[in-house]
């Protein structure tokens, strides 16, 4: 879809009007400039009436005998510095574009304006800041055109993680420890993680696990020198059940011997995402360490399903290694479904909640497939017939009610591009039962330290709230050649942020 915008002379709009744009059309090409080759038109006027300001947009399209029109007033108080002024007028335009082009496809939004991955964080603001929950619909809906529906998930969620964890503002001088590795039985066709067979061109798993007990020894013993404490561990990657039930003891024991006072972190949490990497002596092993929650992944309980997204398990599989872990005593179990793999509609999305009935883990996030850039499947879209937006939201609509009927609450939610119908990511938990990682890496309320293969630390600063980025690199290759600089680099930006004022 070619998109001709006409009166924006600020080019610091054109992104942002490009995000709302793809909201709606699966290829859309916005352009300032008019060449000739626009399916539409649109063409935003800004009109200042004394104090008030008037934004209006009016779109025209070849196909259509109708004009689409949007108009935004806004009243900007004369205090305001050119950044605060900026966003108030990036805003308008933005509100006026998204309208048109809702009157014009027929689409609602219901996220409204909003394109970024967190919009939690924005109700945790409003409550930092003391507004009423009321007062901050109102001015959610007017400034973003966030639906009801949304508002009242948004305030459900929040209200819920500050149930899970009544300090989550008071956290910032403590860390949470991600710890990546990269590794899977066969790589699946959405992922973009890290995942590598193990043993192969990338460098053995030894020399991998050789720098990641190197990482977290020296990292253990700054976070100890400097007395900081850790709220929730997290072992992700890849499937950090992929290696040997072995290594996995000596990396636990690394973990408890490495960094302070492991017995008394909130919560350790191991994702054993592939049930074909579980066995019972692995069990044993987070059972002897305490981990205290695991995630055994189905994504889907229909066979066709799991094979044309490359995963070679079978759904019992995943029945049987979720009852395995439970008779071993795992009393925390996490279970992943996604939305729209291909192939699937609502008959097989059902099939799934009517399948997890029977076994009722403990807590359910339910994904919306994103078509991730680097993934198999964005690169060979055609081969993935998915259902279209409105099969989408009605999977989304069971799921929510579902859960509902099933005594789950949503407790985190995130956004990602490209994810199918505009939706979001939902993780639903049991009454005492929500992920605290999950919510701290959310909602960056404190820092996160990235340990091993593709793991991406977040400093948060504790004072300015301001966020610092680095990430270890993907491959285990390049990990294994600059583990210690990596290590080196983290306590450095460790202490400029959590030691500084
Ligand atoms: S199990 Fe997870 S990390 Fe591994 S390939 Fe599949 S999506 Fe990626």
């Amino acid at each position: 879809m070619h998109i001709y915008v006409k009166g924006i002379e600020d080019e610091r709009l054109i992104r942002p009007l490009s995000l709302i744009a793809d909201l709606f059309f699966e290829e859309s090409n916005l352009s300032t400039e008019n060449d000739g080759k626009a399916d539409i038109v649109i063409t935003i006027k800004q009109q200042r009436i004394n104090d008030e300001m008037n934004i209006t947009a009016i779109l025209e399209a070849s196909s259509d005998d109708r004009n689409h029109k949007a108009s935004y007033q806004l009243e900007p108080n004369g205090q305001l510095d050119e950044k605060a002024f900026f966003k108030l007028i990036k805003n308008a335009y933005l509100y006026v574009f998204l309208k048109v082009l809702e009157d014009y496809t027929g689409i609602v939004q219901k996220w409204g304006l909003l394109t970024g991955v967190r919009p939690t964080k924005l109700w945790h603001q409003y409550r930092k800041q003391g507004i009423e929950p009321e007062q901050a619909k109102r001015q959610l809906k007017e400034q973003y055109s966030i639906s009801e529906e949304k508002l009242d998930l948004l305030e459900r969620i929040v209200d819920r993680q500050l149930e899970a964890i009544p300090d989550l503002y008071d956290l910032k001088r403590e860390i949470s420890l991600y710890i990546g590795i990269p590794y899977c039985p066969t790589k699946c066709a959405y992922c973009t993680f890290p995942a590598y067979a193990i043993n192969g061109r990338q460098g053995n798993v030894e020399s991998f696990l050789g720098g990641l007990h190197h990482e977290m020894r020296e990292m253990g013993q700054w976070l100890k020198d400097k007395n900081v404490k850790i709220t929730t561990i997290y072992f992700g990657g890849g499937t950090p059940t992929s290696i040997s039930a072995q290594e996995m003891d000596m990396l636990y024991e690394e973990l408890y011997e490495s960094f302070p006072d492991v017995e008394n972190v909130r919560e350790i949490t191991v994702e054993a995402g592939r049930p074909d990497t579980i066995t019972e002596e692995k069990i044993e092993v987070m059972k002897k360490w305490n981990i205290d929650r695991i995630s055994i992944n189905p994504q889907s309980y229909t066979q066709e399903t799991l094979k044309a997204i490359g995963r070679h398990h079978t759904v019992e599989e995943t029945i049987d290694k979720y009852k395995l872990a439970k008779e071993c005593g795992m009393d925390n179990i996490n279970m992943d479904l996604i939305i729209g793999l291909p192939g699937e509609g609502v008959p097989e999305f059902k099939h799934s909640l009517d399948e997890t009935e029977k076994l009722m883990p403990e807590s359910l996030t339910v994904h919306t497939l994103s078509f991730k850039r680097a993934s198999e499947m964005t690169r060979n879209r055609t081969r993935y017939k998915v259902a279209g937006r409105d099969e989408v939201e009605k999977m989304m609509e069971e799921a929510q009610s579902w859960t509902k009927a099933h005594g789950y609450h949503p407790y985190y939610l995130y956004r990602q591009k490209n994810i199918l119908g505009n939706l979001e990511n939902v993780g639903y938990a049991k009454e005492g039962m929500d992920s605290l990682y999950n919510i701290l890496i959310m909602e960056e309320q404190q820092t996160i330290l990235g340990l091993g293969c593709g793991a991406a630390s977040k400093f948060v600063h504790p004072v300015t709230g301001k966020i610092t980025h680095f990430a270890n690199p993907k491959d285990p290759k390049s990990y294994n050649e600059g583990y210690e600089h990596y290590t080196r680099k983290k306590i450095d930006i460790l202490e400029e942020t959590l030691f500084s004022n």
